[in-house]
């Protein structure tokens, strides 16, 4: 299937690594020209000098997103470079583990780092998406809807992340500007390799988390959760607005006895 990509402009935030840098590759891939921005200096450049080498344009724009000023800074320079943009992917974020306890000052930075940004970004390139009729992709998180405990201000943002999903797919539906959300539960990125690492027993971890997902007892992979931001961020998907999509393998919505192993004990499948 033509993703019918080609040429079209796109931001991603935190494109340099995990999720984000997945879904650059495959915009990429599609002839789309990138955007990535991103912290660290190094991995930028990196990333659009490979970019150059193949034939494609990945520009690095240097910024921290919690500061808004990088915000507008990425969305100006994009429009310098090639004067419109049609995708924006809200994607970097932390779960930064900032819990109840941490306190008012935390919680605010908190939302600074998983929140603001996505916010900040779409009011910058408002203008530039209702021009080319564009589209808005936000990476949320199952814990939105379960809940992790002591992460009160990642749980909030992407509570939040839903919230701002819904309303503005209505706000923008009569500029044809679509907006939707996908939501990671365990995708296997290597800052989760690095979590487990410093846990006692790593590999015995994984395997603990992999027996929770129905679908192929296995995480879900960068690349699938891509696939689906680029289809939803593609003429493709043009009557899709609104929505929320969990690329996690059942893992949030399915019966809870599909996360015992031998599933063939329960419900239906036991009586066939
Ligand atoms: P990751 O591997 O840590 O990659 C995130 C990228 O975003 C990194 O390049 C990071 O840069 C960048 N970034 C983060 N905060 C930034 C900031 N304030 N300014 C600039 N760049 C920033 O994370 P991931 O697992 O791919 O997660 C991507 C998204 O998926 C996040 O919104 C996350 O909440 C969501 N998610 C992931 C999972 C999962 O299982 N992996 C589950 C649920 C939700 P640095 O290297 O400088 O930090």
């Amino acid at each position: 299937m033509d993703l019918e990509l080609k040429g079209k402009v796109a931001i991603v935030t935190g494109g340099s690594k995990g999720i984000g840098l997945g879904i650059v590759g495959r915009l990429l891939a599609e002839g789309a020209h990138v955007v990535n921005v991103n912290r660290s200096e190094a991995e930028g450049l990196q990333l659009e000098r490979e970019a150059a080498a193949a034939g494609q344009q990945c520009l690095f724009v240097q910024g921290d997103l919690s500061d808004t000023t990088s915000c507008h800074r990425a969305v100006e320079k994009t429009l310098q470079a090639f004067g419109r943009i049609d995708i924006l992917v809200n994607n970097a974020g932390v779960n930064d583990g900032v819990g109840l306890d941490a306190g008012v000052d935390a919680f605010l930075d908190s939302l600074r780092r998983n929140l603001i940004h996505y916010y900040a970004m779409a009011h910058y390139a408002l203008n530039a998406l209702k021009k080319s009729r564009g589209v808005i992709i936000n990476i949320g998180s199952k814990v939105c809807e379960t809940g992790q405990g002591g992460t009160s201000g990642y749980a909030a943002s992407k509570g939040g992340i839903n919230g701002l999903t819904r309303e503005w797919a209505v706000d923008l539906a009569p500029h044809g500007v679509r907006v939707n959300a996908v939501l990671p539960a365990e995708t296997w990125t290597p800052l989760y390799e690095k979590c487990l690492a410093a846990m006692p027993d790593p590999a015995g971890a994984k395997a603990h988390l992999e027996e929770l997902i129905p679908l192929g007892r296995r995480f879900t992979t960068i690349e699938e959760l891509a696939d689906m931001a680029v289809f939803l961020a593609s003429p493709r998907s043009s009557h899709t607005t609104g929505q929320i999509i969990f690329v996690d393998g059942g893992y949030t919505h399915l019966d809870r006895k599909c996360t015992v192993r031998d599933v063939s004990t329960f419900g239906a499948a036991a009586n066939s």
